[in-house]
Parts: C-alpha cells; structure tokens; sequence
C-alpha cells in the first residue's frame, strides 16, 4: 500500500500511479523484511534483498548485475577513510539501484511506455532498464542540456525530447505527457527510492556487521540518502544494527535548498536562488521528497552540510590522485568529509556516484587540461 506523506490517504502499489490526489509524494510502509535467511545462496545484486522492496510477488527483476560496488580505504589528510565506488553500475551511476527496482515494478504493472525528466544520470539509468524490460521509455530534457550528457540515453533506444524554456517549462511538458502514459519519476516514486536501501544491505554485509559513524554523500533530490536510510531502519527494526550512520548530505553552495530547511529547521525544501555548479548532478532546485529526506538526516542524527566550488575543484582532483575517475558532482561528499571537524571523521564512508568517463571533456576543462 503507498500511502500519502501530506494527508495521509492510501492506494494500492498495482495501482499505476505516481504521487496522491492531493499533489503530496507517496511512501511506501518501513520494512520489517531482511531475508537473511534466504540470500545467503543468492548472487551478489541487488536481487539478493528482493524481498526488502515491496515490490507486487509477481514481479520480474530487471537486472543488469547492479549492487556489490567495492569499499576501497584511503589515508587521506591523515586519517583513514572509506570509499563505496557506487560510480561502478552498469550505467555509470548509482541511479542503477533505483532504476533496476522502478523499471520491475513497471513491468509488473504491464505499463508498456513511460516518461521520465532528466537531464543525466537518472534518465540514462532509466533507459538501459527500460531497454532491457522492453518498455518504450521517453526522457523529456531542456533545450539547453548538451548532447553529449543525453547521447548514452539515446543510444539504449529511448527518444529525448527536448523542450525550449527553463526547466520548470520540461516540468510542465513531462506531467502534461504524463497524462497519458505512465510518469515513471525518479524523483517521484517511491520504488526508485527502495532500490536505494540496498546500499544499507550491502554495507552490513561487506563490513560484517559494523556500522561506520558517519555516511557521506552528494546530495541532490535526496532519493539515494533517504533510501539508504530506510535500509537502515530495516536492519534496526530487524535487530541487526542498534545504530543508524549519521546521513550527512552535501549540497553545493550554488543549489542549497535543502541545506537552506535544515538550518532553518523546515520540513520542506527552503525557495533559493540558484547558480550553475560543478556539481551538476545535485542541481535540484525544488525536490519533491524534501520532507522525507530531512526527516531522514534528522532521525539518523546527521546534518546538511554546503560546500564551494573551489573545494568541489579541488576535492575532484584529490580522488583523482587515489585513482578514482568520478564525476565532478561526486566530490562534493569528499569536500564535505573535509569540512567536517577531525572528531567527525572517523570511521566514515564516502559514496561515490557517478562515473567521471561520460564527462571527460568537462574534466579535463575544469583542470586546465
Ligand atoms: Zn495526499
């Protein structure tokens, strides 16, 4: 049953459908289910978990492999710290988690076509499964959004539609679409969200058990951060983890809104003014799940915290020299693991998100190359 996070109303998940009636986002029931007993013999994917996603019995998995990325340990600044290469899915992002669960239930659903808005990671990630499930998907872009970002999506068969204007203007175009077809959001839906708790399932696991103070990752629409919370909260409500890492989510300076209600101390996303940021993939100017997320980095006991485009720069070229080739928007979570005081540092995991190869051009920009 996904229920209403603004008036509480439910609906069935056989329902194709994407938020209430009433405009509010829809969450889906806190999971009590950790199929420990069964997975052992299972392969390492996300699938392991399945039965964590609610997703309808009859669902297929479909998968390409996703989950599993490894934990590499650096000594950076002098103290030892934890990455999760999460850039390495078989579309270059962590949005494969989400992907992998929305695009199943659709096709559980028999929904034959869908549309989604992207711009990037989420849309490429959505097309490679929609390819692989044999559902027509179509990604609405501005106009404005260079080819090169779009050329992967276009290449797994989707058709970009883009549309003049500003990105409220594709906004309005997606929803009119969706009208008629079957909205499938990463920003929206829930189940996208689930696929993101496999990232709680595979830290229990690959740590046998410890949980890291402290998680740190870019921070966008909030979807990865508050699907990882809620794995968490499985492994709690299971008796598996006493504890919950503090999600500590890191916005750019340049597009803060979520940074902005956390100091503040709103439940939703606070109005800001944004900038063009190195960090393109958390330029999410009004996410729709905002008071979920912060609820989420609230109960974890983490914070939002906001960083430069200097330190974006200069955080992107220090992975480098450990040898990780990620996008520019996964430094962020570097530069804000920098930011934080020594104490806090500690026994933390940085997650890495998307892979630098589908922007090598505007790297070697950004460092003089
Ligand atoms: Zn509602």
């Amino acid at each position: 049953m996904y229920s209403c996070y603004s008036c509480g109303k439910t609906y069935s998940i056989l329902e194709p459908r994407w938020r209430c009636d009433c405009g509010g986002f829809l969450t889906l029931p806190e999971n009590v289910t950790f199929p420990r007993e069964t997975f052992a013999n299972r392969g390492y994917s996300i699938w392991r978990y399945r039965e964590s996603y609610y997703l309808p019995s009859h669902a297929p998995s479909i998968s390409l492999g996703e989950g599993w990325t490894p934990i590499v340990t650096q000594r950076i600044d002098g103290m030892e710290v934890r990455f999760k290469l999460d850039y390495l899915l078989p579309s270059g992002s962590f949005k494969d988690r989400g992907a992998s669960v929305l695009v199943s239930l659709c096709k559980a659903l028999g929904i034959e076509e869908l549309v989604e808005d992207s711009s990037g990671n989420a849309g490429a990630a959505m097309a490679a499964y929609c390819a692989v499930a044999g559902i027509k998907c179509r990604i609405f872009a501005p106009a404005y959004t260079p080819d090169g970002k779009l050329i992967q999506t276009r290449l797994y068969g989707a058709l970009v539609v883009k549309v003049p204007g500003t990105r409220q203007d594709t906004n309005d175009a997606v929803l009119q679409a969706a009208a008629t077809t079957y909205y499938g959001s990463h920003l929206w839906n829930p189940f996208f969200v689930q696929g993101h708790m496999s990232v709680a399932f595979e830290l229990w696991e690959q740590l046998r058990g410890e949980v890291p103070q402290s998680l740190v990752l870019p921070l966008g629409s909030g979807g990865y951060l508050e699907g990882i919370y809620r794995g968490f909260r499985t492994l709690q409500l299971s008796g598996l983890v006493r504890t919950i890492p503090r999600l500590i989510g890191v916005q750019a300076h340049n597009c803060r809104p979520l940074y902005e209600a956390f100091q503040l101390g709103l439940d939703g996303a606070a109005p800001v003014e944004i900038q063009s940021t190195l960090a393109e993939g958390i330029a999410v100017s009004r996410p729709p799940r905002a008071s979920a997320v912060l609820e989420a980095v609230r109960r974890s006991g983490g914070t939002i915290l906001s960083v430069s485009e200097d330190s974006i720069r200069a955080s992107h070229a220090l992975l480098l020299r450990y040898g990780f080739y990620t996008e520019p928007t996964s430094a962020a979570a570097l530069a804000g693991w920098l930011q934080l005081p020594h104490s806090e540092r500690e026994n933390a995991v940085i997650l890495l998100t998307g892979h630098g190869l589908k922007e090598s051009e505007k790297i070697a920009r950004i460092h003089g190359l």
